[in-house]
């Protein structure tokens, strides 16, 4: 069952997970959501929720302003982002991809890689980076990582209860991976010998698990901004029973799915318009009981999701 939603909806809505058909209970559910964070909140004890601070689509690089793209803007942009993400303890940022845009040769984008790069590690010295076909357009991408110093682009680890999975998908179809200009963005696909680490990264969990990745899983696998193999993904996070969100970027309006159970959003691009107005960033708050709180700031829209955890249904409150 897909039940694809691009518009936030503001309505209460039913959904079939997993087999057994809930409908929400708006007041309910929103209580008892809220008292999650509210306990936290009267306790001052803050320990227990994980937050995550997220941005995607920096595309940073000192050039001109091209259509949208304000791609000076986007240190200033995540200097705010920073203010805000300062205001609660932060577990650890993840920015999903497309760090950097295209510059005129290899050393400039290092150097833009460097600047944005200080800037994040300011917010949190925990960061991980999810690579986009931009990151790797010039450069290879051992030549990304060696700049930010992460030491591969598909790795999981686990932090308070919860598995948290990094995916690349910058692959052609044929497997060649992206590099110097080798490839077209919408060509990707995530490749065998990676699918078989997602099967046994997946199998070796008994955590519930959330997925980075920069392109999206959750449209058809013609449509552009599509992983061209998503159905198959999709179906190994179906068959685990352990994947309950995947947050993703490069579709830089955004977009929102629940496909059998499990929760795909894409986040608005950091890059798009130029001014204060025009930045969007968030935090992901996730509650000891299983519960998320997805925090947009400026242009990117706030989402509650209610899950209940390991059981055979799943109840979703959205606003
Ligand atoms: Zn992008
Ligand atoms: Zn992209």
């Amino acid at each position: 069952m897909q039940n694809k939603v691009d518009i936030c909806p503001l309505n209460r809505r039913a959904f079939i997970g997993r087999g057994t058909l809930i409908l929400a209970g708006a007041a309910t559910a929103s209580l008892d959501f809220h008292n999650c964070f509210a306990d936290t909140i009267k306790n001052t004890n803050t320990e227990n929720v994980l937050r995550i601070a997220l941005v995607t689509d920096v595309h940073y690089a000192d050039k001109k302003t091209v259509g949208s793209r304000f791609y000076k803007e986007s240190i200033a942009k995540i200097q705010t982002a920073a203010k805000e993400f300062k205001k609660q303890p932060i577990d650890f940022i993840v920015e999903l991809g497309d760090l950097i845009d295209t510059a005129r040769n290899m050393e400039t984008d290092k150097k833009h890689l460097r600047l944005i790069d200080a800037e994040l590690k300011k917010i949190s010295a925990n960061r991980y980076y999810v690579l986009g076909n931009h990151c790797v357009e010039t450069l290879t991408k051992e030549e990304f990582l060696d700049v930010i110093g992460q030491q591969k682009s598909y790795f999981s680890f686990d932090q308070r209860g919860y598995h948290f999975v990094v995916l690349d998908a910058n692959f052609r179809q044929d497997g060649v991976a992206y590099g110097r200009n080798n490839a077209d963005w919408k060509d990707t696909k995530i490749p065998d010998a990676e699918i078989k680490w997602i099967k046994s990264d997946l199998s070796s969990t008994k955590l519930p698990t959330i997925i980075f990745l920069h392109q999206r899983l959750d449209i058809g696998n013609q449509e552009a901004c599509a992983v061209k193999n998503s159905d198959k993904i999709r179906q190994i996070f179906e068959e685990s029973g352990k994947v309950q969100l995947v947050l993703q970027g490069h579709h830089h309006s955004g977009g929102y799915s629940e496909i059998n159970g499990i929760f795909y959003v894409t986040l608005l691009a950091l890059i798009e318009g130029t001014g204060e107005k025009n930045n969007s960033f968030s935090t992901l708050e996730i509650c000891p009981n299983g519960n998320f709180r997805l925090t947009g700031f400026l242009r990117q829209k706030s989402r509650e999701i209610k899950t209940v955890a390991h059981q055979p249904h799943i109840v979703l409150k959205l606003f």
